[in-house]
């Protein structure tokens, strides 16, 4: 793969290959852009194939941090690390110290945290070496509830611009996947004295939690999930699952979950939802309440709760300027996503050009 080709075509500013000879540790840091802020990204410990694919999935989820974080109006760039190994035999305390080295010789220009195969046990290892590491134990805790909560106001919020009345009473929703953001969805929803909810799942131990907690809810086949006539379709599983093949199966006039990356291809796929009048939510902004949460940890004041969860509820807020921008320039949302996220970093970073002493 040519990087430097890659890297000045989609505008990064750093890639940091690392190895330590005492553990083992072999990872990548990509830093995207830092426009409005350190970039903030997890650490991914995965199998990869070869370096090219490790290379290309640190390149690709950093630039998606960038476009979430601003989008979110978060002063954050993005970046993300992954790690090459098998998760079930690389880790120990040394192995994640000596990824917190690694971070630390950055000087703050990344901050990790946790993501697939990484958790807040081995961020806490993480911050033995080095400060720039958010999403530790006993701060800004579990993401998923926070994730579920800001995807809860973007339903609101999509539900708003199709019916003109924000309120979930008396509607109707499919879920698919009821793991750590679905089950917690389900449960505002139903808060919100949702009509009637419906929701999938392949995990036997998740179908069983559901039905225990909440007998009322209906579990229907995973292929069954997306012909059904509800009014909002919300994926809370894998990416991808919205393509070809499932979006002319679709009934319900709203897409709005927490996956990322739901749309196979984005602007084909994102295009096809527009021309069926389908109200889709773009991932990036309905999902990013996470994101929001962790961020509060930097506050100079020190994480406090109720502040992180009122930046939450503006997701409602963002995502309707994200639907006008859409409607006005004949867009599908997703590109309206990117066009708002593009412009706040362009916006900010002009009206840095002014010299001001600090
Ligand atoms: P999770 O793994 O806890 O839950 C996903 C669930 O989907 C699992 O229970 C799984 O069994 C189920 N599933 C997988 N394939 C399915 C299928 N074909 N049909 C039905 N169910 C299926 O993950 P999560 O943390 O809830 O995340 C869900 C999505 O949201 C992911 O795309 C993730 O990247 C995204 N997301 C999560 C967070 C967060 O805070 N957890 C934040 C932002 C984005």
């Amino acid at each position: 793969m040519k990087k430097f080709e890659y890297m000045e075509k989609h505008g990064y500013e750093q890639l940091v290959f690392f190895y330590d000879k005492t553990t083992g540790l072999k990872g990548i840091t990509c830093i995207h852009n830092t426009t409005l802020g350190p970039a903030l990204g997890g650490t991914r410990l995965w199998n990869y194939e070869d370096e090219e694919a490790a290379t290309l999935d640190v390149l690709r989820l950093a630039r998606g941090m960038t476009y979430k974080a601003a989008a979110a109006g978060l002063n954050l760039g993005g970046g993300k690390t992954v790690l090459f190994g098998d998760a079930s035999k690389v880790k120990s305390e040394a192995y994640f110290r000596a990824l917190g080295r690694y971070v630390q010789t950055l000087q703050g220009r990344y901050i990790t945290a946790e993501d697939v195969n990484t958790s807040t046990k081995d961020m806490d290892y993480v911050h033995m070496e080095t400060d720039y590491v958010v999403g530790l134990e006993g701060k800004s805790g579990n993401p998923s509830p926070v994730t579920a909560l800001g995807a809860y106001h973007g339903i609101r919020a999509s539900l708003m611009k199709k019916y003109g009345d924000d309120s979930v009473e008396g509607k109707t929703f499919s879920i698919q996947g009821a793991g750590q953001t679905g089950y917690y969805l389900i449960g505002y929803l139903l808060e919100a004295k949702a009509k009637k909810i419906y929701f999938t799942e392949i995990n036997e131990d998740h179908i069983k939690k559901v039905q225990d907690k909440y007998p009322e809810v209906e579990f229907v086949k995973p292929d069954d999930i997306y012909g059904l006539d509800v009014d909002v379709f919300s994926p809370c599983a894998l990416g991808g699952m919205l393509n070809d093949e499932t979006i002319p199966k679709l009934k319900a006039p709203i897409v709005a979950g927490t996956a990322n990356n739901i749309l196979e291809e984005e602007d084909k796929h994102g295009k096809m939802l527009k021309d069926k009048d389908i109200l889709y939510a773009p991932d990036f902004v309905i999902n990013a309440g996470g994101l929001i949460n962790v961020y509060n940890e930097l506050s100079p004041s020190g994480y406090i709760e109720e502040k992180a969860i009122r930046e939450v509820e503006r997701i409602y807020d963002r995502l309707l300027e994200i639907f006008d921008i859409a409607e006005k320039e004949d867009e599908h949302t997703q590109r309206a996503a990117k066009i708002f996220a593009k412009k706040r970093i362009e916006t900010i970073n002009h009206l840095r050009a002014n010299y001001v002493k600090r």
